[in-house]
C-alpha cells in the first residue's frame, strides 16, 4: 500500500515508520497508511519554514488571497470525494462529512479576503510633528496542532489566517485522521503555496507535538484539556504564543414556557448528532419542573428513532464511535452514571454487517449536577438531564462547570433568553438552537477550562495570527 508522506519543504518525504489509518464503521477497511515524521524532520520543517517566511511575508495580499481562493475553489470541487474520505476516516455520515469539506472551503475563501482586509490605525499625534501608527505585521512560523472531531474544517480554519497573514505553518494532524489533513496540505500546496510556507508532519502526539512547539513562535491547539495544558507549560519555557480550544460539558436549558418540539429537537441534535463528538455537544439538559417529564419522554422517543450505522450509508444518522479506546471511555462513563445512582436509557453496543465502533445514544435521567457524569466531559453520544425548580436554579447550575464554551436555552420569554445570554458564562450562547452548528464568519471559542487565548476566526482571527506593532515618524 503507498504511504502518505509528510510535506517538508515543497517535497513529499516519507518516514521511517507509518500508521495504518482505519475506518471506524468498518475495521477492515484500511484508509491508508501515513508516514510518521521523527524529529529530524520536524527540524528540517521547522528550518524549510524559517527560511520561506521572509520572502512570503513580504508577498502581497493579493498573492497570498488568490492562493487561498484556488485551495477554496478545489476543495468545493472535490467536495463529494474529501467528504467521503473524510467520513471513512472519522466515521461522521456522509452529508456531515461533505457539510464540513463545504465548510473548510467557505472558510478558507472568506481568509482569502480577510488578507485584504486587514487593518491597521493612524492616531492623531500627541506631541508636534510625531505621526503614531498601528500596524499588524505576520508572527513568524505558526504551530497548528488539530482534532480528530473535525479534521478539515478545524486545520482550514487555522491553517488559511496563518497564510493569509504571511505566516508559515507546521501542521500536525489528529494521528486517527491524517487523511483530511493530508489531503488539505496537498490542495494547498497545488493551489501555488512558495516551498516551505506549509509544512505537514504527521505522528504521535507526544513526540511531533512537543518538537513542534519548541521549533515555533506560536501554537494553535484544539483538543482536550489535559493536552492544552501540557502545551501551555511547555510553551511558556519559550515564551511562545499560545492559542488553546479545548472542551466542553455544555448546558442546555429547557424552562417551562419552551416550545417543546424545538427543545427536544434542539436536545436530540445538539447531544447526539455526529455520535456526540463535538466540543460544542450538549451533555447536560437542566429541565424546570413543569416542563421535565414532557421533556424527557419527547427526546427519548426521537433518540430511539435514530438510525445507527455505517457513515457511508444511506440514511444513517448517526455513524460509529471514532475508535475502540474512545468506546471504551463512553462505556466506562455509562458505568460511572448508574453507580452513582442515575438511571439509563440507552447505550447499548451495536451490532451492524461490518465490524464498527457501534453504539445507542444513551440518556441519564435522576441525575445531580455534582456526579461525574455531569462534571466531566464524555465526548459521546451520552447526556444527562438534570432538573430543577425554577429559571434562577438552572442558570447557576448551567454556569456550575469548570467548561464555558457553548450554552443554550430553550424558552418562549423575551426575558429569560435574553438574561441568559448576558449571564451565562460561556463563550457561545444559543437560543432556541442546538448547543452546537456554528457561522465561519464570527468568532468562536469559550470561557473558563474550556479555552486559553484569543478567539478563533472571524475577523477576530487577526488577534492571534498577527502582532501589533506601534510606530512614531517624525518628518
Ligand atoms: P487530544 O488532546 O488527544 O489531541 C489533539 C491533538 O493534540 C492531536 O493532534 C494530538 O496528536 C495532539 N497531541 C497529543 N498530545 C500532545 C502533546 N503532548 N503535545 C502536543 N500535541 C499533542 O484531543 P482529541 O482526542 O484529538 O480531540 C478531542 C478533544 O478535542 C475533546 O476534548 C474536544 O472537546 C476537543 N475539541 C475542542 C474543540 C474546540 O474548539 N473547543 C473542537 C473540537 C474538539
Amino acid at each position: 500500500m503507498t504511504v502518505f508522506a509528510n510535506l517538508i519543504d515543497g517535497e513529499w518525504v516519507a518516514g521511517d515508520t507509518a500508521t495504518q489509518n482505519i475506518n471506524p464503521s468498518d475495521t477492515n477497511d484500511v484508509i491508508g497508511d501515513y508516514a510518521t515524521a521523527s524529529l529530524v524532520q520536524v527540524a528540517d520543517a521547522a528550518a524549510a519554514a524559517r527560511a520561506a517566511f521572509p520572502a512570503w511575508s513580504r508577498t502581497t495580499a493579493q498573492v497570498r488571497g488568490d492562493i487561498l481562493t484556488t485551495a477554496a475553489d478545489e476543495m468545493l470541487a472535490r467536495k463529494a470525494e474529501l467528504g467521503e474520505m473524510l467520513s471513512r476516516e472519522e466515521g461522521k455520515t456522509l452529508p456531515e462529512g461533505i457539510g464540513e469539506v463545504i465548510r473548510a472551503s467557505q472558510v478558507v475563501r472568506f481568509f482569502a479576503g480577510e488578507a485584504l482586509r486587514l487593518k491597521g490605525e493612524k492616531l492623531p499625534p500627541v506631541r508636534p510633528g510625531v505621526d503614531v501608527e498601528v500596524t499588524r505585521e505576520p508572527l513568524g512560523v505558526i504551530g497548528i496542532i488539530t482534532p480528530w472531531n473535525f479534521p478539515i474544517a478545524i486545520a482550514a480554519w487555522k491553517i488559511a489566517p496563518a497564510l493569509a497573514f504571511g505566516n508559515c505553518v507546521l501542521f500536525k494532524p489528529a494521528e486517527l485522521t491524517p487523511a483530511s489533513g493530508w489531503a488539505l496540505a496537498d490542495i494547498f500546496l497545488r493551489a501555488g503555496l512558495p516551498k516551505g510556507v506549509l509544512n505537514l508532519v504527521m505522528g504521535s502526539g507526544s513526540v511531533v507535538g512537543p518538537a513542534i512547539i519548541d521549533a515555533v513562535d506560536a501554537v494553535s491547539f484544539t483538543g482536550s484539556v489535559r493536552t492544552g495544558r501540557g502545551i501551555a507549560e511547555r510553551a511558556i519555557q519559550t515564551m511562545t504564543r499560545i492559542q488553546l480550544e479545548m472542551g466542553g460539558k455544555n448546558p442546555l436549558v429547557v424552562l417551562d414556557d419552551a416550545d417543546l418540539d424545538v427543545a427536544a429537537d434542539a436536545a436530540v441534535n445538539g447531544a447526539f448528532i455526529q455520535t456526540g463528538q463535538r466540543c460544542t455537544a450538549s451533555s447536560r439538559f437542566i429541565v424546570t419542573e413543569g416542563i421535565h417529564d414532557r421533556f424527557v419522554a419527547a427526546v427519548t422517543e426521537k433518540m430511539g428513532k435514530l438510525a445507527i450505522g455505517h457513515a457511508l450509508k444511506a440514511g444513517t444518522q448517526i455513524g460509529p464511535v471514532v475508535d475502540q479506546r474512545q468506546l471504551d471511555s463512553n462505556l466506562r462513563y455509562l458505568d460511572i452514571g448508574t453507580d452513582e445512582g442515575a438511571k439509563k436509557t440507552g447505550g447499548a453496543l451495536l451490532d451492524r454487517d461490518t465490524p464498527g465502533f457501534y453504539m445507542a445514544p444513551a440518556l441519564f435521567t435522576e441525575t445531580h449536577k455534582d456526579m461525574r457524569i455531569n462534571r466531566e466531559e464524555i465526548f459521546g453520544p451520552v447526556a444527562s438531564v438534570i432538573r430543577v425548580q425554577d429559571y434562577d436554579e438552572a442558570l447557576a447550575v448551567a454556569n456550575d462547570t469548570e467548561f464555558g464554551l457553548s450554552a443554550g436555552i430553550c424558552t418562549t420569554s423575551l426575558k429569560y433568553a435574553r438574561d441568559f445570554q448576558r449571564n451565562s458564562e460561556a463563550g457561545l450562547t444559543m437560543v432556541n438552537l442546538p448547543t452546537a452548528g456554528l457561522d465561519y464568519h464570527v468568532p468562536f471559542g469559550g470561557r473558563k477550562g474550556s479555552s486559553y487565548g484569543v478567539r478563533e476566526q472571524g475577523s477576530y482571527a487577526a488577534e492571534f495570527y498577527t502582532i501589533v506593532k506601534t510606530s512614531y515618524i517624525s518628518a
